[in-house]
């Protein structure tokens, strides 16, 4: 319950793996320091929307093919695994749901794993799986972004 006396905290909803869980493709977690400080101390929100989605892990990587995330929202871009499947109805059902979360507990700023077709913001691989980095967000970034939200990368969140 919030202290209804006291300054409310800003609340972030961020990458689940930022903040210590295995949720990556290949069932690893990417542990930002800063990003587990800020769930100690209550104000943040983990979410992966690769797994809210419905995708499972360890899960075959995928990219975004022609554009990036605010693309694939407006439908002229997909996201394609290395394998060839088409996995965009994931993706957008995971950042829908992820934007849901962050409303409901009234995040209005989100802390996102870099470089990833879900959570990249402003750098995100190319859709040729071969490393090159391209301008733009991940889905879920872009439809935060596009919400609203506050968008920083775990390389530009300070936590005091
Ligand atoms: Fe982390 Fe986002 Fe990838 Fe999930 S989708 S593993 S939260 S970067």
């Amino acid at each position: 319950m919030d202290d209804k006396t006291g300054p409310v905290s800003k609340r972030y909803i961020v990458s689940s793996c930022l903040a210590g869980l295995a949720t990556r493709y290949d069932a690893t977690a990417a542990s930002c320091g800063r990003v587990v400080a800020a769930l100690e101390q209550g104000v943040a929100i983990p979410f992966c929307p690769e797994q809210g989605g419905g995708l499972g892990t360890p899960r075959t990587p995928a990219e975004i093919v022609g554009g990036d995330g605010h693309d694939v929202l407006k439908g002229n871009a997909r996201v394609i695994t290395r394998n060839g499947e088409d996995v965009t109805e994931e993706f957008v059902q995971g950042a829908r749901q992820m934007l849901i979360l962050a409303q409901l507990t009234g995040a209005s700023a989100a802390i996102l794993k870099s470089r990833s077709p879900s959570c990249g913001a402003g750098t995100i691989y190319d859709g040729t799986f071969s490393g090159n980095m391209v301008e733009g967000d991940g889905v879920a970034a872009a439809l935060l972004r596009e919400a609203g939200l506050e968008i920083i990368t775990e390389k530009e969140f300070k936590y005091d």
